[in-house]
């Protein structure tokens, strides 16, 4: 699956004024940096490992690798 960039990475902003870019889907921590052109070049070359992609799947109960985000466990309200 392909995404587009700015659905595949999460950018955390932290205290020493750095912002790390994380993979989603081998949740991979791929640049630390102040420079978004910095961010912006290790995403682009940024090739998930598969592993690492099936451990996290495992863990999550989400073994056919699906990540589209369907929610099983919603909780429904009543009245
Ligand atoms: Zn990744």
């Amino acid at each position: 699956m392909v995404l587009p960039r700015d659905q595949h990475f999460v950018h955390r902003a932290n205290r020493d004024g750095t912002t790390d870019s994380i993979c989603k889907h081998c949740f991979v921590t791929v640049c630390t940096s102040i420079w978004e052109t910095d961010l912006a070049r290790a995403e682009r070359g940024h090739v998930c490992d598969p592993d690492t992609v099936a451990h996290w799947n495992k863990i999550s109960g989400n073994e056919a690798g699906d990540t589209s985000g369907r929610r099983t466990h919603m909780p429904k309200r009543s009245g």
